[in-house]
């Protein structure tokens, strides 16, 4: 056990500055902001009559395709309505994925369009609302994933070009305002890499794609978006590696940076499959590769850095592949060596935690990858890793996280991100305050 130097209070949390490298710009619309959203496009109609509030779905309909027939399925019912919805939550099954990304579709607007995201100012709308996130959490710098596909939708008028460069000059605008609040905001070009994303195209054409619209990028608005990130089902042999490598290649020859997904689903050998195949310098989730004590000294040897995501995983199922040994305890094991799929339980036995723990040298970074879909806020994941919510509990003989192991996942994280060295030191020099105050 910790001496208790090392014991992590909530006001010490509240002042840490933060890195947050895996945020899905879709995943930091709140259910508050997706209603907003709603309301603005027709989606859903409020009524103000005989002194009571009640709403409504509205006269514009989702796309025959769409995952929902109505936009207001997202949300679990009833809604009730005082000044504002007052119980919304976002229709997330349990430990579903599927569920989770059909709201991911509907609210980002450009997989089935029409969808939350329609215009300029919608995204202006909830870039803002982030922005707020970030000043409250302290967030001193963070990457937001956004397709640069949506500009197709939010400028419908342009042609593909035009509307590209028009997004790329409207997010520069975003990172200034965003530094007014000395908040460093960076974004990733994501694509999903799976069938869901509805393209004719195949992953390899998008991916390639990606590359070019990255160069264009990097050209007309350099330091906007800084790298590549693919996601959806690894399940989906559409999204393998092998399609996204020529891809991936190209952009980390024009000095841009690489991440991808891998090792939250299928296990340990696709995670394995994605970090020899890409040029990647982070991998998202990675919590799988405890399945297989090679890969874990593979990934230290290759430098990657494991961008986690513990809470998110909790919700959508995080599940590892496992035997029983002779006393019956479930002990990680690939797929390949015989395990089977089991889910992990509770927070404090997410592999993070023995990962940092036993493993000298590996790095990680937390990130909150969908702070309000199925994710918390990167604060509040701390908290509850802190043991300092009673939603996640963790029991005698467990460890919460330390402080400096806290301090390690910071600098994991800063060092992994896609930026200059200048604001890298600048972000230590506030850790090393933050150190020194809180005498860890
Ligand atoms: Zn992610």
């Amino acid at each position: 056990m910790s001496d208790k130097s090392n014991v992590l209070t909530l006001g010490a949390i509240q002042e840490l500055p933060l890195v947050d490298i895996h945020v899905h710009l879709p995943g930091t619309i709140s259910p508050r902001t997706a209603w907003d959203l709603g309301v603005r496009n027709g989606f859903i109609s409020i009524d103000n009559e005989h002194g009571g509030v009640s709403w409504r779905n509205g006269p514009n309909s989702l796309q025959l395709n769409a995952p929902f027939e109505h936009y207001s399925n997202i949300f679990k019912q009833p809604i009730i309505l005082d000044n504002g919805p007052v119980n919304l939550e976002y229709n997330i099954d349990y430990q579903s994925f599927k569920s989770f990304d059909h709201i991911m579709a509907t609210v980002q607007g450009h997989r089935h369009p029409p969808g939350g995201i329609q215009n300029e100012s919608d995204l202006e709308f909830v870039l803002k609302r982030y922005m707020h996130d970030c000043i409250e959490q302290k967030v001193f710098y963070t990457e937001l994933q956004q397709n640069i596909r949506i500009a197709y939708t939010i400028y419908s008028g342009l042609d593909t070009q035009e509307a590209r460069l028009k997004l790329y000059s409207f997010l520069k605008r975003q990172i200034i305002e965003f530094a007014k609040h000395d908040i460093i905001l960076r974004f990733i070009h994501c694509f999903n890499k799976t069938q869901a994303s509805l393209s004719d195209s195949t992953t390899y054409n998008r991916a390639v794609e990606a590359s070019e619209w990255l160069k264009e990028a990097h050209d007309a608005q350099p330091g906007v978006f800084v790298g590549i990130e693919s996601a959806g089902h690894e399940k989906d042999e559409s999204g393998w590696p092998a399609h996204l490598k020529a891809g991936y290649e190209a952009v980390r020859d024009i000095g841009l940076g690489c991440e991808a997904h891998g090792g939250e689903a299928t296990g340990v050998e696709h995670m394995m499959d994605v970090i020899r195949m890409l040029p990647i310098t982070r991998l998202a989730h990675g919590f799988q590769v405890i399945e297989d004590e090679k890969s874990i000294f593979e990934v230290m040897d290759r430098d990657v850095t494991l961008v986690m995501a513990p809470l998110i995983n909790m919700k959508l199922g995080a599940c590892l592949h496992t035997i029983a040994d002779k006393d019956g305890h479930l002990i990680p094991k690939s797929k390949s060596h015989g395990g089977v799929k089991s889910y992990i339980d509770e927070l404090y036995q997410h592999p993070f935690f023995k990962l940092i723990r036993e493993y000298k040298g590996i790095k990680i970074a937390l990130s909150s990858d969908n702070p309000y879909m199925a994710g918390r806020l990167i604060k509040e994941s701390i908290i509850a890793l802190a043991g300092l919510s009673s939603e996640y509990i963790f029991p005698d003989g467990t460890e919460p996280l330390r402080s400096d192991e806290l301090v390690q996942c910071c600098l994991s994280g800063i060092d992994a991100a896609f930026c200059d060295d200048e604001i890298k030191q600048m972000y230590k020099s506030k850790l090393s305050d933050w150190i020194k105050k809180y005498r860890y």
